[in-house]
């Protein structure tokens, strides 16, 4: 058996697609969205991710500038910056680009971004949504996972879902949405004895470590869905945390490159388009 791949392109594309009527109907209301970047020094890795940030928002019709904070800036320096794009009307979506010099940490900065404009959805207020059960603006890697989930078509409601992995962005918000589809959730991270213990149990299993090769085959239940996340570079490739093996035991699997990536760079555009219409006082999204 052979897993089949949940190909993000092309659901990143789909998601774009459905964008393009909103955007629009943001511009004729006078409220066109418009994102703004901003970080303190300038890192090297974070250029061509911001290249095609500014891409993506021109792209599909999104305002975009990137505001560029000396290195040394100190946090009031920056808070105060955020403070003023959180008054700005013409401005609808703030992203802090990381990483933050040491004197400027990023928890200092998530609460001064108003949850309206927080396209990343880690303003507390968006995270303690997501514990309520009423998801307004979600991290954009949960969402992500969740839309690879639905595109398989699993029955969620009862489904042994298995999350490996606890982050802010990644693990937590996703094994709370997963609750609240009425999946068995287990959440994974550092401190977990026995993973394959867990993995083999999982209908759905979702891995957002960081470790090329963390989930061997033998770890996998047969004809799971296995949402990885993982991003690394081992030598000049890009691999996920999911050892190739693993195809052949899968249902479905989102590969690395081309899986869940593109859809979490193309939910910063859903998210910052979100907020637009929030703002603008419009319905809020419905998930297809
Ligand atoms: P993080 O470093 O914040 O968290 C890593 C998590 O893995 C922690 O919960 C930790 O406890 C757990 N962990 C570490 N070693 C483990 C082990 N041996 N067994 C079980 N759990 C273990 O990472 P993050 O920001 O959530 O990112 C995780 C991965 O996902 C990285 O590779 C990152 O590049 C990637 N990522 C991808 C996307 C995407 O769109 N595809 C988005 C965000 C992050």
């Amino acid at each position: 058996m052979s897993a089949i791949l949940l190909d993000g392109n092309a659901i990143a594309a789909r998601i774009r697609e459905g964008l393009r009527a909103r955007v629009e109907a943001l511009r004729r209301a006078g409220r066109p969205p418009f994102l703004v970047a901003v970080q303190a020094g300038k890192d090297p890795a974070s250029a061509i991710y911001l290249r095609n940030q500014r891409r993506l928002c021109e792209e599909n019709g999104v305002g975009y500038r990137l505001d560029d904070l000396p290195a040394d800036a100190s946090l009031d320096a920056v808070l105060d910056h955020l403070d003023a794009l959180g008054r700005d009307p013409s401005v609808t979506g703030v992203i802090v680009q990381r990483p933050l010099p040491p004197q400027v940490p990023a928890r200092a900065l998530q609460a001064a971004i108003p949850p309206v404009k927080d396209v990343e959805g880690t303003n507390p207020a968006n995270l303690g949504m997501v514990i309520y059960g009423r998801p307004t603006l979600v991290t954009c890697t949960a969402l992500s996972v969740m839309a690879m989930i639905r595109e398989a078509r699993v029955p969620l409601r009862g489904a042994e879902a298995v999350v490996v992995g606890h982050s802010e962005i990644a693990g937590k918000p996703t094994a709370l949405l997963l609750l609240d589809e009425l999946a068995t959730v287990t959440v994974c991270h550092i401190g977990t004895r026995d993973l394959a213990l867990h993995t083999r149990r999982a209908d759905i299993l979702v891995v957002a470590v960081g470790k090329p090769g963390l989930v061997r085959a033998d770890m996998v239940k047969k004809g799971a869905l296995i949402v990885d996340v993982g991003i690394n570079r081992v030598g000049n490739r890009t691999v996920g945390d999911v050892d190739e093996g693993a195809r052949d035991v899968a249902g479905f699997l989102t590969p690395v490159p081309g899986g869940v990536g593109p859809v979490t760079v193309t939910t910063l555009l859903r998210n910052t388009v979100e907020c637009a219409r929030v703002q603008a006082g419009l319905p809020a999204w419905q998930e297809g």
